[in-house]
Parts: C-alpha cells; structure tokens; sequence
C-alpha cells in the first residue's frame, strides 16, 4: 500500500516527467548548465576525484594495479608508438639530461629500491652492463686526466680530519671518498675527496650533501627507536 508521502512523491515526479515531455529543449540546455558547472568548478572536481582515488587507493590498491596494468596491457602499442614518436621529436641531448635528472629524482626519492632495479637489470642483461662500465670508466679516467690528488694532500687530509671518518667520525678502515661523486661529475682533486669509513663510503653514489641528509634521517629514525648515538657526530665535517 502507498504512503502518503510515497503518493506524493510518485506524483511530483510525474508531474515532472511529463514537463520534460512538453519542453524537450530541457534536456540541451541542462546538459548546458551542467557544462558550465563543470568548466567552473573543474579544478575542485577533478581535485575531490583525485582524493576519492587515493582514498580507495589507499584502502585496497589491488583492484586500481590491475586496471592499471590492464589498461597498459590494452594500450601498449599506442603507447610505445606515442613513446617512439615523442623520443624522436626531443633532442638527443635534451633527452639525456631529463633522463638523468629523473634517474636521479628516482635514486634520492628511494635509494635502496633505485640500486635493486639496477641490479636487477645488471642481472637481466650482463653484458650490456659490462659494456656500460667499460664505457664509463674510460669517460671517467679521461675526464679527471692529469688533475688527481697527490698522496701527501691525502695524508694532510686524514690528519685535518684527527684520522676519523668526515661523516661519523669513526676511525676504523678510512676510506677515500668523493664528495660529489665522479660518475656525477665530481673531481679527483682533494677539495671533492674526504675520509670516510667504510660504512659510510656505502652512499655510494650519493654526494656528500644527500649523503648527510641520508645520515640525518637515520639518525632521526633512530632516536625515534631509542638507538641513541646512532650516527651521533654526523655532520661534524670541518670542510
Ligand atoms: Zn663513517
């Protein structure tokens, strides 16, 4: 049985379909309107869309990696031929030095997960890595040709630094280090070289810079666990 309310209700709709029926012009000019709301407003709609995204992102990203994957999948020949066309129209040298700013976006964004790709790629393809280090080092000597540090700067170095690491000032197995590192353009002269331990010679590819941030955050993290002294004297660099 009907409600009041549902009779009331059922009829204001009625009422309403039937208007639709007799002014067919309504529906343009809704779809008008609703354009322009949109144009309006679209940076707050696409705003409150992207949150809803990541809110169910972040409660079950599972089903939106699937669709992902399955729209890639989909889409992979477009894609690579949109890639190729795109690759050909930037410059070579443009290319590279976007290339290497992402790589290095990537590397400081997540460190250890940038070094397991590539060693997961070393592993893939061995001798293209063999070949790309060959090629690197040889670049690498070429450049830093006949401006090297000498050993008694180095030994002036160590002694400056009381024979401690720069970074943590341990003193157990110092090590040369490139504060800029030469794969990334830095020199052999002894203003780019500090001493540093072994275990801190583990940044790698780092620079000194993003190194100490590094250190910083783990030094954080460890006095948030209560590992006090962890990486205690970082940044005590007299430099
Ligand atoms: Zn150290």
């Amino acid at each position: 049985m009907e409600s009041k309310e549902e009779r009331r209700k059922r009829e204001a709709r009625e009422r309403t379909r039937r208007w639709r029926e007799r002014h067919p012009e309504y529906k343009e000019r809704a779809r008008e309107l609703q354009r322009k709301r949109h144009v309006e407003n679209r940076a707050e709609i696409l705003a409150r869309g992207n949150e809803r995204e990541r809110a169910r992102y972040a409660a079950d990203p599972e089903p939106i990696k699937a669709r992902n994957r399955a729209w890639y999948q989909k889409n992979k020949e477009q894609r690579h031929a949109y890639y190729l066309k795109r690759k050909a129209a930037i410059l070579a040298d443009e290319r590279r030095q976007r290339e290497r700013e992402r790589t290095r976006r990537r590397y400081r964004d997540d460190p250890a997960a940038w070094l397991a790709r590539q060693k997961a790629w070393r592993e893939r393809n061995p001798e293209r890595a063999h070949a790309y280090v060959r090629a690197s080092s040889i670049k690498r000597r070429r450049a830093a040709a006949g401006q090297s540090f000498t050993s008694a700067e180095w030994l002036a170095l160590v002694e400056y630094h009381g024979g401690s690491c720069a970074y943590c000032g341990s003193k157990v197995l110092i090590e040369i280090d490139h504060r800029t590192p030469l794969i990334r353009g830095g020199s052999n002269l002894i203003a780019n070289i500090l001493p540093a331990c072994r275990r801190c010679r583990r940044k790698r590819r780092m620079t000194e810079d993003e190194f100490r941030v590094l250190l910083q955050r783990e030094r954080r993290q460890g006095l948030e666990l209560g590992l006090e002294g962890l990486d205690g004297k970082a940044g005590t660099t007299r430099s």
